[in-house]
């Protein structure tokens, strides 16, 4: 459906997409997750033709964004960070005048807006200015916008930011039911509200996308994984010895070691697969190995600590840019 290959943008010579690649297929709820300033809003703005890519290329449907504007831009609706509302005009209005905008035909109008106002469930205002809806109100109009002309996918960037929690509620719950019909991706720096609506996950970084997966898959393999840490008393055993030792015990995948701060002590850090307990095995390793364990503690990752160390690191770096940025403009 959607095609993206290598797509890059530079603001000057700060990277906000870097070399980003992926697929979107038919029928189902991507999520882009990532902090702020991990490039969502520039992709979907590339993605939508809204914004030139530096290199790379997007296609929809076979069509190139950048060649075939008009073709390509047919299969999408666009809710922008910043919905493009009118405050002035009436919710009818409106949705008539983003119809015309959208080259539906004229006969055509009125049923497209009507059916769009009542799947976004906003007929009992749309006589009401939007400048007198409520936040919530207001989203759901820009998102009848989006589906004004039952475009195959429809693009949402960040459809929830702002809203209060029951409003929350429901703008996920009206996503939920427009993915039934329609392909949807949605961004979102929350992790929960990723997790809970869509069906798979595209982790984005600095620009760069760091993990990708269905949101089950992602979640079973972030949550069920178990790391133990130990201190053990080494005596003569090397290093590397203590390395072999647990690593051959049942479920461990990974070990790593360090100097402890205590004297003739090491400090061992062993990483299980998916969803083991190697608490027992993991002990009788040690003592397999003549080693003797003073320490030991388990830890389960939660998909929250994987996605802060996904990004963290992102995070930083963009707050100093944002900071410089903002400096250089006042
Ligand atoms: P997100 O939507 O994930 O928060 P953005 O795509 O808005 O991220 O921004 C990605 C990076 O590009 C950020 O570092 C941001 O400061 C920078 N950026 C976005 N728009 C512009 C612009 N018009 N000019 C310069 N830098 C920009
Ligand atoms: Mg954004």
């Amino acid at each position: 459906m959607i095609k993206i290959e290598h797509l890059t943008k530079k603001y000057g010579n700060h990277t906000a997409v870097d070399d980003l690649s992926l697929d979107i297929e038919p029928g189902r709820i991507y999520g882009f997750l990532g902090p702020n300033g991990a490039g969502k809003s520039t992709t979907m703005n590339i993605i939508t033709g809204y914004l030139a890519a530096t290199a790379g290329t997007v296609t929809i449907d076979g069509h190139d964004i950048f060649k075939e504007p008009g073709k390509a831009k047919q299969h999408i609706g666009y809710l922008p960070e910043i919905p493009p509302l009118y405050p002035d005009m009436t919710v009818l209005e409106y949705l008539e005048f983003a119809a015309e905008l959208k080259g539906i035909p004229r006969t055509k109008r009125m049923q497209e807006v009507d059916e769009a106002c009542i799947t976004s469930g906003i007929t009992d205002v749309a006589d009401r200015l939007i400048k007198n809806l409520s936040k919530g109100y207001r989203q759901r109009v820009g998102i009848a916008q989006a589906i004004l002309g039952a475009p195959d996918v429809i693009i949402l960037d960040e459809p929830t930011a702002g809203l209060d929690p029951a409003q929350i509620i429901e703008v996920r719950d009206l996503i939920r039911s427009l993915g039934k019909e329609h392909t949807v991706i949605l961004s979102s720096h929350i992790l929960s509200e990723i997790s809970e609506v869509c069906n798979y996950v595209f982790i984005i970084s600095k620009g760069k996308l760091v993990a990708a997966d269905e949101t089950e898959e992602l979640l079973t393999h972030m949550n069920g994984s178990q790391e133990v840490d130990l201190v053990v008393r080494a005596g003569q055993t090397q290093t590397e010895d203590i390395i072999s030792a647990f690593g051959k015990a049942d479920g461990v995948e990974n070990v790593e070691t360090s100097d402890s701060f205590e004297p003739g002590c090491i400090s061992v850090r062993v990483h299980a697969g998916k969803e083991r307990d190697i608490r027992e095995a993991v002990f009788k390793a040690a003592v397999n190995a003549g080693l003797t364990v003073l320490e030991m503690t388990t830890r389960s990752r939660s998909l929250e600590d994987v996605f802060l160390e996904l990004t963290s690191a992102d995070e930083k770096d963009n707050t100093d840019e944002t900071t410089e940025e903002g400096g250089d403009e006042e």
